[in-house]
């Protein structure tokens, strides 16, 4: 790829509302999808106070390139997804994901149900910047229609995968952070038969009782309240409920590579194929390829490339059994493309009700792997990663994004960042001994190249 993106990151464009995220930006990008996704396009919007104003400007953007506009109100990005995949010419959502309160953005979304790709975004970024539109005249403007029912088809879509009554019995405590899933988690688990118990479960955009960004300590209150209750786990989701994190029944965080280990060796026992994930995950996706008869393909680090690859990978006849990232964000591949932090949520039920065991146990019998993360200033990032690949020859070598070298149950990955003179480093070993060796010995080698 040539040509960089400018305004839109990983997940879309984002801003603080009032400075660079205006309805005036909102407005072009409406005109630009219009121009490029002439057709239906369904909206959406999380429960940040700016969303009605940034919708209202997405909308006259795009009926004014003739677009028909359907409303979806306020839902899950991941239920926008599936609203949109094969019913409409696009879609776009009004977010900004985990980033806090002030902030909100835009993530469009491809009439496949996936977001849309670097090239396209490229190509939408150009029209803004040239200002190159296709408004209608007075006769060929679009329209609009509210259809926020079109979120039952969503919770449809989820429950179709478990048998009824999969939930019986199992008490669960839900926090939606006061975000969209507040509309979707606690009504999907209740109709797989679980009690269900819920904190910040009334949307609202000045989210008073924690963050967008789901933490361990912003969590406390859903760990005390799973504690209380007796419940099997507990489930937090982001600001737009693509991702899900959990609290196990003792009250305890689970780690996100954990999480998503458990989950992907529920779901591959039994299927061979492929478990796509960035290059940034643990080792223990490794150790669940190995103990299903899977194997792990790794793309860049973002949630795209991970939907993208396993996309390509299915055209090209190839077997996908699972995809994810290490930070709660799982991509089911018999429900859609894309990260759904209700689908993920609803697995979790599934999971302990199939293996009847408390999720503390599972976790605890997972091999305890140290992970060490660094960012370190640099304006010779890619000096870094060719000096690593050189360093280490005995060592399995995947240049993917940056490079991962990997030895036994040791990995590493140096990797520049696309928004800072930085570079990250991160190693997982067998146990914290190991991985400070390893870090060790990636910091002598790079030493002399940092600022
Ligand atoms: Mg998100």
């Amino acid at each position: 790829m040539t040509e960089k993106k400018q305004l839109f990151g990983t997940n879309g464009v984002r801003g603080i509302v009032g400075e660079s995220m205006t309805p005036g930006l909102v407005l072009r990008i409406g005109q630009a999808l219009g121009a490029m996704r002439p057709g239906t396009i369904a909206i959406g919007r999380d429960t940040r106070t700016s969303g009605p104003m940034l919708v209202h400007a997405l909308k006259a953007g795009l009926i004014a390139s003739g677009c028909r506009v359907v409303d979806c109100g306020v839902l899950p990005t991941p239920a926008l997804q599936y609203i949109v995949r094969d019913r409409f010419a696009a879609g776009a959502m009004i977010t900004a994901s985990h980033n806090p309160p002030e902030y909100n953005g835009v993530k469009i979304i491809e009439r496949d149900g996936t977001e849309m790709g670097d090239e396209e975004v490229i190509a939408l970024e150009g029209r803004l910047f040239r200002d190159e539109y296709a408004l209608a005249d007075w006769r060929r403007l679009g329209g609009e229609e509210e259809v926020p029912a079109l979120v039952e088809s969503y919770l449809a879509g989820i429950l179709a995968h478990f048998p009824e009554g999969t939930g019986r019995g199992m008490t669960v405590a839900v926090d939606p952070g006061s975000g969209p899933a507040s509309l979707t988690t606690p009504t999907l688990l209740e109709r797989m038969g679980c009690t269900v118990r819920t904190i910040n479960g009334e949307p609202d955009g000045t989210f008073p009782g924690r963050l967008p960004e789901p933490t361990p300590d912003g969590l406390k209150p859903l760990a005390a309240l799973v504690r209380e209750s007796g419940a099997a786990f507990g489930v937090a989701h982001d600001g737009d409920a693509d991702r899900a994190v959990f609290i196990d029944d003792r009250g305890r965080y689970v780690e996100e590579n954990r999480e998503f280990a458990l989950i992907a060796h529920h779901v591959c026992r039994g299927r061979q194929g492929v478990i796509v994930t960035p290059v940034s995950s643990s080792q223990l996706i490794e150790d669940v390829a190995a103990a299903t008869g899977c194997t792990v393909r790794y793309t860049q680090v973002g949630s795209i490339y991970v939907a993208r690859s396993m996309l390509s990978l299915i055209g090209a006849g190839i077997e996908v059994a699972f995809g994810g990232e290490g930070n709660g964000g799982l991509i089911y591949p018999d429900h859609q493309f894309c990260r759904d932090g209700g689908m993920t949520a609803a697995m979790m039920v599934a999971m302990l009700a199939e293996t009847g065991r408390p999720l503390s146990q599972l976790v605890d019998e997972l091999p305890p792997y140290h992970f060490i993360s660094e960012r370190l200033k640099t304006r010779r990032a890619q000096e870094i990663v060719t000096a690593i690949a050189a360093a280490f020859p005995d060592f399995s070598h995947d240049s993917t994004d940056g490079i991962r070298i990997s030895k036994g149950k040791t990995w590493a990955l140096v990797r520049r960042s696309g928004t800072e003179p930085i570079v990250r480093v991160m190693v997982e070993a067998e146990d914290r001994v190991a991985a400070e060796a390893m870090r060790d010995a990636i910091l002598e080698r790079i030493a002399p190249l940092l600022d």
